[in-house]
């Protein structure tokens, strides 16, 4: 299965994918992640990325398209892979999408987890993420549910930069809806419920695609 997962941010994109990547057995490949972690261990790409992230703003393509080309060649995506965070813009998805067709590996499917702006700011806020392993956990719980990790709240998941991310996602990110919509890709499903509710409305609606 190649996917990509798309939704603005505070969808539930990250923990879905985390399901999704271990029902289909394909890895999971967050840019959002693989800044982080370049972050933490302060190398180049984590510097370069740093303002940006910071910000609420995209890290310029040259950069993240680079870093995502080299991803796809790992042995662990030779069958499929989850992209959960790329492509960001219209530029992207056709950096991926030409990157796939150099390898006549099309994508699948194109997944939208739909949800309404007034429940995003609330889960953003409040969203605490592990230190440790990088996963999302729920503002009531004291350590990682996963790994037990220290949990902090991202310096983009501060009220101030949420809404310059909404407006990033607006702006930039929601034309590749369309463009997916156009390339016949597009599956949307309703995000808001309980997260098993969710995973399981995102592989019902991807049990019709054939990969
Ligand atoms: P995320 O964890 O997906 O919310 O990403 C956190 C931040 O990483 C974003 O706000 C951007 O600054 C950066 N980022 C992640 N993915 C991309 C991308 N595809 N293009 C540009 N910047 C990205």
């Amino acid at each position: 299965m190649r996917l990509v997962l798309v939704g603005p941010p505070g969808a539930g994109k990250g923990t879905q994918a985390q399901f999704l990547a271990a029902h289909y057995g394909v890895p999971h490949i967050s840019t959002g992640d693989i800044f982080r972690a370049n972050l933490k261990e302060n190398t180049s790409l984590g510097q370069e990325a740093k303002t940006f992230m910071d910000s609420g703003q995209l890290v310029p393509d040259a950069v993240t398209n680079a870093m995502v080309k080299d991803r796809l060649t790992w042995e662990d995506a030779a069958n499929g892979f989850l992209l959960d965070g790329f492509p960001r813009n219209v530029a992207q998805a056709e950096v991926l999408r030409a990157i796939l067709a150099e390898k006549r590996t099309p994508l699948d499917a194109v997944l939208e987890l739909s949800i309404p702006n007034e429940l995003i700011i609330g889960r953003l806020s409040s969203r605490r993420t592990c230190r440790g392993c990088g996963l999302p956990a729920t503002p009531d719980a004291s350590l990682c549910a996963s790994c037990g990790g220290e949990l902090y709240q991202r310096e983009d998941d501060k009220a101030e930069v949420i809404a310059k991310r909404l407006d990033v996602y607006e702006e930039q990110t929601a034309p590749i809806i369309h463009f997916y919509r156009t390339e016949g890709l597009l599956i949307t499903i309703d995000a808001d419920g309980e997260i098993h509710e969710i995973t399981e409305r995102a592989t019902t609606a991807l049990s019709r695609v054939k990969a």
